[in-house]
């Protein structure tokens, strides 16, 4: 049976159900698999005739296989079907020139890829729940900035045994971000906006999710609260099935022959989509390099130079605002691994970080990081930039992370001369981002959002995705707004408690 032990030592090891269900560690660690599920050469070779759903049953059970087969079948055609992505490949690779690939995760209902994992962890969270004896209705709190709010949302909207909540800073998300959750369907959502930014937002949050008052109060309704954020390894699992995915893919499409190795270019902010790449490749993918792009926001690229990690630095909201990040929490199962699972370093290295506001993992992690990783920055020039260009030369329109990515690739190519075939992870589609995209193709961006996936989809020839077409008549289901000390008056009527 795999087990889980936190990154910092703390507690005895659990299962996959008690770990996706608990989320963090009791002692603040981050729940990781004891070891790597190993895939052998055969068994990539079989997945390449499989359906996405196919290989994801296979990748999976590896790691989560205190769920019977029954259950994991279950999550997965609940999870990846065409009623929910726009692609029937759910993931595909597009090719972009003879080098360079395009993993598109963001054929899902909110365009980005935080639906990759969001589609599949309620459904894994409803079922450890049960598998561990759980009789409570689950209970999801959600701060968010954006993103998050709307992928969670759509994850467990309609999924039995749970409810979710989500608080989004009024004036603190796009007008199409605000939109796709006040028009959230299904019987067990209730969304509201703050007066205040994200940080009020997050802080009230997380004051409820301790407040003792709710929780007695909870108890006795028979309603426990659970986390669907992304240090979760429910969130974290399903994003290890793309890589080898798009490895399939890569040799079904005859780009590279089977056995050759790729590298992988991921734009980066909680370093949790990359993160699954290294455990593809510790897993027995090909792999060369693992190259880690950031915007302004560059402290990744900076840890990967030095081998220091130092959050002292400006905060900069950039054009690719999902990766506007300065703690990347899921680094924290990367610096366990390369230390050689040293929960005692990993936990003052936590320490520092919390105290000083940095860390150094000295020579030898350092090294071991280089083998593996090449970091690169883009700023919001270069990036914009890059949309033009790629627009230009390729026909292809990507949006504001996806162009991070690649103009770190081609910093990459400049510095290291190295060729090899390469997928570039994209995670958004560019009518998400549309307002920087129309910018950066030099049109005209005086109209609301509204009008400019109109005005993009004219330009560009492509479909305005289904999530994002007709949202600002679609009827508005959520509209209230409270102040922040509010917040938990708000939890405690929409529970009825
Ligand atoms: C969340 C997000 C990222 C960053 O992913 P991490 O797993 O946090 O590194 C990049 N791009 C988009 C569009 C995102 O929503």
């Amino acid at each position: 049976m795999m087990l889980y032990e936190s990154t910092r030592g703390g507690g005895e090891a659990i299962t996959s159900a008690e770990a996706i269900k608990r989320g963090i560690a009791a002692d603040g660690g981050l729940y990781v698999p004891r070891e790597y599920v190993k895939i052998s050469p055969e068994e990539i070779q079989a997945l390449i005739p499989m359906s996405y759903q196919e290989r994801a049953k296979f990748i999976l059970k590896g790691y989560l296989d205190d769920f019977t087969p029954d259950e994991l079948s279950d999550c997965v055609d609940k999870a990846y079907n065409t009623r929910k992505f726009s692609s029937e490949d759910i993931a595909p690779v597009a090719l972009l020139n003879d080098s360079l690939n395009i993993l598109e995760l963001w054929r899902g209902p909110t365009c980005a890829f935080k639906d990759m994992a969001l589609q599949i962890l309620p459904h894994f969270l409803v079922k450890a729940m049960r598998k561990t004896g759980e009789k409570d209705e689950i209970v999801i709190l959600v701060a968010t900035s954006g993103d998050t709010g709307k992928a969670a949302l759509e994850g467990f909207a309609d999924v039995e045994g749970t409810r979710i909540i989500v608080f989004y800073p009024e004036n603190g998300v796009s007008e199409v971000q605000k939109r796709q959750m006040v028009t959230q369907e299904g019987n067990n959502v209730l969304v509201f906006g703050v007066e205040g930014n994200f940080d009020d937002t997050q802080t009230g949050v997380k004051q409820i999710f301790t407040d003792e008052t709710v929780l007695a109060k909870m108890k006795e309704k028979g309603l426990k609260f659970s986390s669907a954020n992304s240090i979760n390894w429910g969130r974290l699992v399903p994003q290890i099935v793309y890589y080898f995915s798009a490895y399939a893919d890569m040799v079904k499409q005859g780009r590279i022959t089977f056995g050759e190795k790729i590298n992988f270019v991921v734009p980066t902010g909680n370093f949790g989509n990359i993160l699954a790449g290294y455990y593809a490749m510790k897993m027995g993918l090909p792999v060369n390099r693992m190259i880690c792009a950031s915007n302004d926001n560059k402290v990744l690229t900076d840890f990967i130079h030095t081998g220091v990690y130092d959050r002292r630095r400006d905060f900069v909201r950039t054009v690719s605002p999902s990766m506007d990040i300065l703690i990347s929490s899921n680094l924290e199962r990367l610096i366990y691994e390369l230390s050689g699972r040293d929960a005692e370093r990993v936990s003052r290295w936590m320490a520092q970080l919390r105290n000083e506001g940095c860390y150094d993992v000295g020579p030898a992690v350092h090294r071991l990081l280089n083998e593996h990783f090449w970091g690169g920055w883009s700023n919001q020039e270069e990036t914009l930039k890059t949309i033009e260009c790629v627009y230009h030369d390729y026909g292809y329109v990507c949006d504001t992370h996806t162009a991070v990515g690649i103009d770190v690739y081609d910093k990459y190519v400049i510095t290291t001369g190295d060729l090899t075939p390469t997928v570039m992870v994209s995670t958004a589609s560019p009518f998400k981002f549309n307002a920087s995209v129309c910018k950066a193709l030099s049109m005209d961006c005086n109209d609301d959002e509204f009008v400019l996936l109109k005005k993009l989809s004219e330009k560009t020839g492509l479909p305005v995705p289904d999530g994002l077409k007709d949202l600002e008549s679609k009827p508005v289901r959520h509209n209230r707004v409270c102040r922040k000390d509010q917040m938990k008056d708000v939890v405690m009527e929409a529970l009825g408690l």
